[in-house]
């Protein structure tokens, strides 16, 4: 029997990246995975290659800046399974740029995916959780939630946010058996940076040579903190890759 068989998760930017790469990680170890992005294709895509390899997919395109796109993706899963055992708050979006030269629409949608759409989610779930006794909230950060850097402060901002956060609702739920990760990763091989638009920041990134991780090795740290024994609560993990200073 796999470790996760019976578990019921939800990966938020299942679309792409580190979050496809975690419903299918996720997916291997036995859970029911739902798929939740705007890219209703790309996670079609996904549910089929995952249900070829004899996983269980379901697919429910969501808005996480959308509350009523939230409200209807946790009713759904729960009309379906009964139940949800860990939500992976993943979609994110990083618009760097130097705060003088910075949209105030990209200030906005990154607070609004990073963090709000995460803490109105997190809210969505914790009385399902509660109602089952138990459940586990992985909440992707990233390095940029523990230190900041110039150019990157709306970004920062959204990041620190979420480490505060999920530290705060810790406290509150971890009494009822309901686990809280926060994941923090370095540089990552995805489509993260492309959109970025600010004609400086991408020369310098194009000029950066810098050691990346895959998708696969933050997805490996996701299922590792969900697979401990009910007892462990792995608050915290940060990966970056070796090289990264
Ligand atoms: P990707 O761009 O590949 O993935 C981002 C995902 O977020 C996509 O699936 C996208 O799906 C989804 N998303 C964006 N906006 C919304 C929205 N409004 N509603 C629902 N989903 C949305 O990048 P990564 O895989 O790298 O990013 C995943 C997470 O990892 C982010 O939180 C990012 O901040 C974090 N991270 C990434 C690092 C890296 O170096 N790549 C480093 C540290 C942290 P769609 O467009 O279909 O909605």
């Amino acid at each position: 029997m796999s470790n996760l068989a019976g578990h019921v998760a939800i990966v938020t930017g299942a679309s792409s990246g580190i979050g496809e790469a975690t419903a299918e990680a996720l997916a291997d170890e036995g859970a029911s995975v739902v798929l939740a992005a705007r890219r209703a294709g790309e996670l079609e895509t996904l549910a089929e290659r995952i249900e070829s390899d004899g996983g269980d997919a379901l697919v429910v395109p969501t808005d996480v800046t959308d509350e009523d796109d939230i409200d209807s993706l946790v009713g759904t899963v729960t009309d379906e399974y009964g139940r949800l055992d860990i939500l992976v708050n993943n979609a994110g979006v990083m618009l760097v740029e130097p705060l003088e030269r910075a949209s105030r629409e990209n200030l906005r949608q990154m607070v609004e995916v990073n963090l709000l759409g995460l803490m109105n989610l997190t809210h969505a779930v914790l009385p399902v959780m509660q109602d089952q006794d138990g459940g586990h909230i992985v909440n992707v950060s990233s390095v940029a939630g523990r230190r900041a850097s110039a150019n990157v402060s709306g970004y920062n901002a959204t990041k620190f946010g979420v480490n505060a956060f999920t530290e705060a609702v810790r406290q509150e739920v971890t009494t009822q058996n309901i686990r809280t990760t926060v994941i923090e990763p370095g540089a990552v091989d995805t489509e993260l940076p492309t959109h970025i638009t600010d004609e400086q920041v991408l020369e310098r990134l194009a000029e950066l040579d810098m050691p990346m991780l895959a998708p696969e090795d933050i997805a490996r740290a996701i299922v590792y903190a969900t697979l401990q024994p009910e007892h462990v609560n792995v608050t915290e993990l940060m990966v970056v890759p070796t090289g990264q200073t």
